[in-house]
């Protein structure tokens, strides 16, 4: 934890799966993630060797490959209007490259594919992953190097975005009698998973550090609040408050 300068874990629940969290890990800045070389000393976006790493490469076959979707699997969920949401198969790349907007594009060199059940799955398909987290654990752990506070925004967009809902009302026969505010208050979806979690009170949301800006203030510049055209008179009120009191106001 020495390294860390702020550790953020988001709970999530989502109809289909167990719960999940997403976690931002503020690095300090002697550890922070800056150069290639460090980006693929602690992500990888490639199919481990089985003949040097059997377990790692079983793992990442059950656990870290895409889909597959497009044009080999066009009913997969990620599908939408015909591409894949989460934009795979992405492209082969034989070098990482750092920060194109926030976020690197991990190395995925052309290598021979690997047969995955019915499939034949290249480095394309890879869901990037840290090798240790991914041995430690034995499940889905996606690991991205995040340089920008998009990735701030994203933990909030969970966070704030509001509870699942659905309202199905079936008549047989009459006039429809829609109560609006009554299907919104009982639309809420709550997951069996989620109600054992809040029932509990465990955390939904948690932070290692309350983060706070401060205003600047520097000297001879203090800030001097005043309604629209009354300018004269706020300059005139704080010049005489600092004269009278030789206090900074
Ligand atoms: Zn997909």
């Amino acid at each position: 934890m020495e390294y860390l300068e702020l550790f953020w874990p988001i709970f999530m629940f989502q109809k289909r799966v167990l719960p999940h969290e997403h976690i931002l890990l503020t690095l300090d800045s002697e550890s922070k993630i800056r150069t290639k070389d460090d980006i693929d000393k602690f992500v990888t976006a490639e199919l481990p060797d089985p003949c040097t790493d059997l377990r790692l490469f079983q793992i990442v076959t059950k656990c870290m490959v895409h889909g597959p979707c497009g044009t080999i699997n066009i009913n997969s969920p990620c599908m939408r209007d015909g591409q894949c949401c989460k934009s795979f198969p992405k492209q082969f790349k034989d070098d990482t490259e750092e920060n194109v907007n926030g976020y690197p594009i991990y190395r995925r060199r052309a290598t021979e594919p690997v047969q995955i059940g019915k499939y034949s799955i290249d480095n394309r398909w890879v869901v990037p992953y840290n090798p240790w987290l991914l041995k430690k654990f034995n499940a889905h752990i996606n690991v991205e190097v995040c340089a920008s506070v998009e990735s701030a925004k994203y933990l909030y967009k969970y966070v704030y975005k509001g509870h699942d809902a659905a309202s199905v009302k079936i008549q047989k026969e009459g006039a429809l009698d829609h109560d609006e505010i009554l299907s919104f208050v009982e639309g809420r979806y709550v997951s069996a998973p989620e109600a054992m979690w809040r029932l509990n009170e465990f955390n939904l949301s948690h932070k290692s550090h309350t983060v706070v800006r401060l205003a600047v203030h520097l000297p001879q510049q203090q800030p001097i609040v005043y309604q629209d055209g009354q300018e004269a008179q706020a300059i005139e009120r704080a010049f005489f408050k600092k004269n009278n009191s030789n206090i900074m106001v």
